[in-house]
C-alpha cells in the first residue's frame, strides 16, 4: 500500500478594513483563500506571499501572529501563521495529506484582479458573508476564528 504524499503548503488570509480575499478555485470548484504548495527550498512564510500575489495581484506584507523573538547567531523567528491546519486533500490524481501554514496579511501594493487559470472569481468578502458561503468547514472555521481575533487584527495589521 502507498503512502499518502504529505507536503507543506503555505495560505494567506489577506485582511483590510473588515474583510477578506477569496478567490473561487477553478479545480476545487470552492471559494477559498490564495495558497499553495511550498516549492523546494522555500521559506513557507515566502511561499504565502508570492502566492498572494500570483493568485489575487495583491503584494501583501505577513503579520505575524506571535510575539517571541529570538535572533542569535544561529537562529531567527520567521512570521508565526495565524494558525496550521493537517488537511485532507482529495486530488483526481492521488490524496495529498497538506501540512497547511496559515498566514495572516495585509496588502502594500497592487490591485485586486483575477488568475484566470486558477480560479474563475475573486473578491472582498465580510464576516457575515462568510458565514453564508459555500465552501468547506475548515475554511470557514479558520476564518471565522480569524474575524473573532479581529479586536486583536485591528491592533496589528
Ligand atoms: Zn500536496
Amino acid at each position: 500500500m502507498s503512502e499518502i504524499k504529505k507536503c507543506i503548503t503555505a495560505s494567506c488570509i489577506i485582511y483590510k478594513e473588515g474583510k477578506v480575499v477569496l478567490v473561487h478555485h477553478k479545480k476545487l470548484g470552492i471559494w477559498i483563500y490564495p495558497g499553495g504548495h511550498v516549492d523546494p527550498g522555500e521559506h513557507p512564510h515566502d511561499a504565502a506571499q508570492r502566492e498572494a500575489l500570483e493568485e489575487t495581484g495583491l503584494k501583501v506584507e505577513l503579520v505575524s501572529c506571535g510575539d517571541i523573538t529570538i535572533r542569535t547567531n544561529d537562529a531567527i523567528s520567521l512570521p508565526m501563521p495565524f494558525t496550521i491546519l493537517q488537511e485532507y486533500v482529495p486530488y483526481q490524481t492521488g490524496a495529498h495529506l497538506h501540512f497547511d501554514l496559515i498566514y495572516a496579511a495585509k496588502p502594500v501594493s497592487g490591485e485586486l484582479r483575477l488568475a484566470k487559470d486558477e480560479a474563475t472569481d475573486i473578491g472582498w468578502f465580510s464576516k457575515e458573508e462568510i458565514e453564508k458561503l459555500d465552501t468547506l468547514d475548515n475554511i470557514k472555521q479558520v476564518l471565522l476564528a480569524f474575524f473573532a481575533k479581529c479586536k486583536l487584527a485591528e491592533n496589528i495589521i
